[in-house]
């Protein structure tokens, strides 16, 4: 099992966002253009027209993607209660767990956890890593979402029994554009990095290789932290 803080260098982060961006999007600019082109004289028009409109929705995916990141000042803290948000969540993510048969189990090692944070953006954090967790699982198993104080922090720990991260890899968890998927954007962990870090908190990655994956997630718990941002 390995353990590391996901955490960026601001200056090489922007320069790897900068070269991925350059090449997510020209490549299905380059696929429309060829597209367009054939279709001038061809009879498969709708075939065309089809890939090319998917090439089009994955630019605009990616542009959405990137236009949270734009955003980070723009949090609105408000005193919320974690219980109540990830039990959204999970209610979100439970149609897409039921169909990779995964069980979301709670562990809440506390009564009441209160953080300071935007709730829109702390809930995009765990649907992230729950949806992550769960196509980790192809073939089904169980989360566990673990809440509880340690010290001055709020942690939660998404843990799942999926095919963990092999050692190499750990490394290029959560640079922009890193993915082991098919349909995969390598963004998810960027952003949840990117939103942890604007409300203080941190984030850690533990992965056994075919055992699981551990994310742990700390928020601070002073509500003073706040006065000065
Ligand atoms: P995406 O999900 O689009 O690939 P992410 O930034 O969410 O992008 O994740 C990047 C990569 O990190 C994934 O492609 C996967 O290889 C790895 N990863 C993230 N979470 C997990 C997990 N829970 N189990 C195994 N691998 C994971
Ligand atoms: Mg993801």
């Amino acid at each position: 099992s390995m353990e590391r803080a996901i955490h960026a260098d601001k200056l090489s982060m922007i320069g790897q966002l900068a070269a991925g961006v350059a090449h997510e999007i020209r490549n299905p600019l380059t696929s429309i253009n060829g597209f367009i082109k054939l279709l001038k004289d061809s009879q498969a028009k709708e075939y065309y027209y089809e890939i090319i409109e998917s090439e089009l929705k994955r630019i605009e995916f990616i542009t959405n993607e990137l236009l949270i990141l734009a955003k980070p000042n723009a949090i609105r803290f408000q005193k919320t209660c974690l219980r109540h948000l990830l039990e959204q969540v999970i209610e979100l993510m439970s149609v897409q767990a039921l169909m990779s048969d995964v069980e979301i189990v709670c562990e809440w090692m506390a009564d009441e956890i209160f953080i300071s944070c935007e709730p829109v953006k702390i809930k995009q954090v765990f649907i992230n890593l729950l949806k992550n967790g769960i196509e980790a699982m192809p073939d089904g198993g169980v989360i566990n979402l673990i809440a509880l104080k340690e010290n001055e922090s709020a942690l939660i720990q998404v843990q799942d029994q999926g095919c963990g991260i092999p050692p190499d890899q750990l490394a290029k968890i959560g640079q922009p554009f890193f993915t082991t998927k098919d349909s995969g954007t390598g963004l998810g962990i960027m952003i949840t990095y990117n939103i942890i870090h604007h409300h203080g908190g941190t984030i850690s990655i533990e992965s056994c290789e075919s055992a699981g994956t551990t994310f742990s997630v700390r928020f601070p718990l002073k509500e003073e932290v706040w006065s000065t941002t």
